[in-house]
């Protein structure tokens, strides 16, 4: 055992799951310094989480790899629910296409091997960096020094079986180390929530589906099935119409449950069809993992201005609407450009940019614990109300109240893919959101979706990592006839002469071409037209119609420094 010499970093990342690689990723793209370390020798070979969901893929799209995680993986074409083994209703994810609301108007099935590998290849070609494997966390220390830093106690196992003990020092800790995280347990945070009453199987195997009527309308759809013996879901993988591989999430029927041996493949599938009352025959077994589903979250995910706690290690839930990897991937995205721009100096004050992050992603993580909660307590509990309502109302409100509604009324349809492709997620009431005046694009809205924005926002500029697009803030200035071109001249120009190191701005005069800019940003023709600052992780900061530059300074000064300050 030796101890080296410390090395100093901004931020070290503990863990390389989904979460933690996606802070590494967007770090690298930001030039923080930075190591990321993990306990195990390989990323995860299982499938895992599935569904990458729109607002994912929208960060995909924003770093380039988002053609390629639709390559890899598979794009359900619709949802089916089934009762008793009936099949209640069909949704159609063509419905969604047609409604402009983002490029990725579906779920992507991916396993998420397959996303930890496109991110780990990302962070390779981009940084030239990877993860410390076989390193794990042992402990931290706060070191009474004037920079305040943090004294990891890392274990490598890479060059003996003992470990050996690495001591790195570092500005920010970030625990991404899933839901038994070591940053979290040695902070003293309450993870608080409940633990499920049911246990879950999650299996993939080789479907053979019996009943030859339905198989064709089945083949790229993902289904739902809930009868007396729980709730099965199946997701088509990548390749399935060639060799009918599938996921399978299931329930654990209550009679296994008492049995003391591990479960097997062998104990679920002789008789699956007659539990899910359908014809469907389970072969060849690829993975199965038992589990428990609890739902939780840490009090804190900021922490004594230098913890951070993300994915699985900040907040738990159930599997419901596939959404832990999904809101994950989103909490590093929310947080890297903020570490980025405190650690380089470019805000006002160390620590009110980094509280955003917890004010921010905590009310995402509570809606989420709690609408997943509802949906899998009602679909899981074993109460005899609940029981009886989802086998004999549910059905019947989905077949003639829900799935007409969903289907004739856009603005329904609407609602329901933001919520489950989480597109929907806004931080209207952050600190960091400010608006000089109502509109319906508000301030801590996602950036709504307008086909001409990727070659504007989103791309870095000719390769020169400096001057990448992906660090900015972005001014969308929109100019109609009737803006007042003094004001505006003086409003562009003083960005120019203090934030251009921070902002990028776009103008965009009404024409025929820009005109589905001005519909989507509801900015009318016949008004002074807008502007609207949108963050680095491409959520709008600011909005105004007035082109008021001391009502704009006074907000932006009090986060970011001006060239000059
Ligand atoms: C069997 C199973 C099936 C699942 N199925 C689904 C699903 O269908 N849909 C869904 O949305 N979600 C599913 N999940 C949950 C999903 O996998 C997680 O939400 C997701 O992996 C969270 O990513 P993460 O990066 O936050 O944490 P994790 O993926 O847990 O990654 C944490 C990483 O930290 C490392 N680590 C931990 N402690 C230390 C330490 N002290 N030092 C160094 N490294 C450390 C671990 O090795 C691990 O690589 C499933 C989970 C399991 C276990």
């Amino acid at each position: 055992m030796s101890l080296q010499e410390p090395e100093l970093v901004d931020v070290v990342i503990v863990g390389s799951g989904p979460t933690g690689l996606m802070l590494a990723c967007q770090l690298s793209l930001h030039g923080v310094k930075f190591r990321i370390f993990d306990k195990c020798i390989n990323h995860t070979t299982q499938s895992r989480a599935l569904g990458v969901h729109a607002r994912s893929m929208e960060i995909f799209q924003q770093m380039g790899i988002a053609d390629e995680a639709i390559n890899h993986g598979e794009v359900v074409q619709g949802f089916g629910s089934y009762f008793n083994g009936v099949k209640r209703m069909r949704m159609d994810m063509n419905l969604i296409k047609t409604q402009n609301l983002t490029h990725f108007p579906f779920i992507l099935i991916l396993e998420q091997s397959k996303t930890e590998a496109l991110l780990e290849e990302f962070l390779l070609k981009n940084a030239r960096m990877e993860v410390d494997r076989q390193c794990e966390l042992i402990s931290f220390i706060e070191l009474n020094d004037k920079d305040n830093l943090i004294e990891c106690v890392i274990k490598d196992y890479r060059s003996n079986k003992e470990g050996k003990l690495i001591k790195i020092h570092t500005k920010f800790l970030c625990g991404c180390d899933g839901a038994h995280s070591k940053v979290r347990q040695n902070l003293q945070l309450s993870f608080s929530g409940n633990t499920y009453e049911e246990t879950l199987y999650v299996l993939d195997c080789h479907l053979k589906f019996m009943d030859t009527t339905e198989t064709e309308s089945l083949l790229d759809d993902a289904q739902f099935n809930l009868t007396k013996s729980g709730l099965c879901l199946l997701f088509p993988l990548k390749g399935h119409n060639m060799d009918n591989r599938w996921r399978v999430i299931g329930t654990v029927p209550h009679e296994l449950l008492n049995s003391s041996k591990q479960l097997q493949f062998e104990d679920i599938a002789p008789d699956f069809s007659r539990r899910i009352q359908r014809n469907i025959e389970l072969y060849d077994p690829l993975w199965l993992s038992i589990y428990r589903t609890h739902h939780r979250y840490a009090d804190r995910f900021y922490i004594e201005k230098k913890y951070f706690l993300l994915g699985d290690a900040a907040h738990i839930h159930s599997p419901v609407g596939g959404q832990g990897m999904n809101t994950g991937l989103q909490d590093a995205f929310n947080l890297a450009w903020k570490l980025a721009y405190t650690i380089q100096g470019k805000t006002v004050d160390k620590d009110k940019l980094l509280q955003t992050y917890n004010d921010e992603r905590i009310e995402v993580a509570k809606n989420l614990v709690q609408s997943t909660d509802r949906v899998f307590s009602l679909m899981t509990s074993r109460h005899w109300f609940f029981s009886f309502f989802r086998l004999k109302i549910l059905p019947y409100i989905l077949q003639y109240i829900v799935f007409p509604i969903i289907s004739c009324i856009s603005s329904v349809r609407e609602a329901v893919f933001k919520r489950i492709s989480m597109i929907g997620i806004h931080y209207r009431q952050s600190q960091l959101s400010m608006n000089s005046n109502k509109n319906n694009v508000q301030a801590g809205d996602r950036l709504p979706y307008v086909y001409t924005h990727p070659e504007i926002l989103l791309s870095s500029t000719d390769n020169n990592v400096e001057d990448d697009s992906r660090r900015y803030f972005h001014l969308l200035v929109l100019l109609t006839s009737k803006s007042n071109s003094k004001k505006c001249f003086h409003f562009v120009k003083f960005i120019e002469e203090n934030y251009s190191h921070l902002i990028k701005l776009h103008e965009f005069e009404y024409s025929a071409a820009t005109k589905e800019i001005f519909r989507v940003y509801d900015v009318n023709r016949n008004s002074n037209g807008g502007i609207f600052l949108v963050r680095p992780d491409l959520h709008i900061a600011y909005y105004s119609k007035t082109f008021d530059i001391q009502h704009f300074n006074t907000y932006f000064s009090e986060y970011f420094l001006q060239k000059s300050d």
